[in-house]
């Protein structure tokens, strides 16, 4: 078993300490302030409730994760002898920069160093390492214990054990992997995103109702939601973040619609402010946002 270091103790930082020590490795959780390790951690322990409760999760392998589960705010504490770091910092290039180069002092060349990046380049990530080859990116997906899938990220950099090291441990946690280079919006953002634009465009040009073109996947093509709910779900604000990026970096195809544009101008943001492509209220859809009718 491993010594695991998980830097960022948010959304997806605890879930990647709670998988982690689930399979058996020692996790240092860390994060800039004691509060937030301590909601990581309680967090963490809410789930493993929550998997009681469902028979997924037994008492004694809950106990067994606690125990592995080690918080701090000190980097140099979690990181010291680590066999693996995991940052899931925020998606900022200078902080991943500083995070890394912070890592890199205090352990040895040999230390599989890995970026949970959602967007940004792993190889201009790796960049600022000395020993660039043990760099490589494991793309979780929230909530990362229910989602199966880690997408992991080859930079220009990486070596083939660096590969190997990172498929073992994907694998060791009980998650699927799948391989990509470095290339933006990876697999699953590029694939995913795409079928969210088009779905959008459809909307705007009168196709079919957000409902209906929901329907149209979620049965006829048994995705668990559809692509415009998934947008709310999302944020429409990301959406719009990653569209922009992936037109940048590869063509027209990505351009963000008008209907996109104007929603978020308007605060329409999905699921967290309430409206977006529909009505939000508790967490549920309760109707189709006005401004685009339920025709
Ligand atoms: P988050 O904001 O929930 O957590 C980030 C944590 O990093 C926070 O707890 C914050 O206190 C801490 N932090 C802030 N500044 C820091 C610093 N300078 N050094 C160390 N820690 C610092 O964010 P998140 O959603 O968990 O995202 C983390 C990473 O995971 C990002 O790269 C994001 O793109 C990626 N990601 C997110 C999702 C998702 O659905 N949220 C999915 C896949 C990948």
């Amino acid at each position: 078993m491993m010594h695991v270091a998980i830097l960022g103790a948010g959304t997806m930082g605890h879930g990647i300490a709670q998988v982690s020590a689930m399979a058996g490795h020692d996790v240092s959780l860390r994060d800039i302030e004691a509060d937030i390790v301590d909601d990581g951690l309680t967090a963490i322990e809410s789930n493993l409730e929550e998997g009681i409760a469902r028979e997924k999760v037994t008492e004694s392998t809950a106990e067994a994760t606690i125990d592995r589960l080690k918080g701090t705010t000190s980097l140099e504490e979690a990181v010291t002898g680590a066999d693996l770091v995991v940052e899931a910092v925020p998606e900022e290039m200078a902080i991943k920069h500083e995070t890394l180069t912070a890592v890199e002092s205090h352990v040895d060349p040999a230390t599989l160093i890995a970026s949970n990046t959602s967007s940004l380049s792993l190889t201009e990530i790796a960049s600022v390492l000395d020993y660039p080859e043990r760099a490589i990116g494991l793309h979780f997906f929230n909530p990362v214990h229910i989602m199966a899938l880690v997408e992991i990220v080859v930079a220009e950099q990486t070596s083939a054990e660096t590969i190997a090291r990172a498929r073992e441990f994907v694998n060791g946690i009980d998650k699927t992997p799948v391989e990509v280079a470095d290339a933006p919006g990876f697999a699953s953002s590029r694939l995913g995103v795409s079928l969210g634009v088009e779905a959008m465009r459809m909307v705007q040009e009168g196709v079919a109702t957000p409902q209906d073109i929901d329907t149209a996947m979620e049965l006829g093509y048994n995705h668990p939601m559809g692509p415009i709910e998934l947008g709310d779900v999302v944020g429409l604000d990301v959406r719009l973040d990653i569209l922009e990026y992936l037109r940048d970096e590869l063509g027209e195809r990505f351009r963000p619609p008008q209907i996109l544009k104007r929603k978020v101008r308007a605060g329409k943001l999905g699921k967290k402010s309430g409206e977006g492509f529909y009505v939000w209220e508790d967490g549920d859809i309760v109707g189709t946002s006005g401004e685009w009718g339920d025709a």
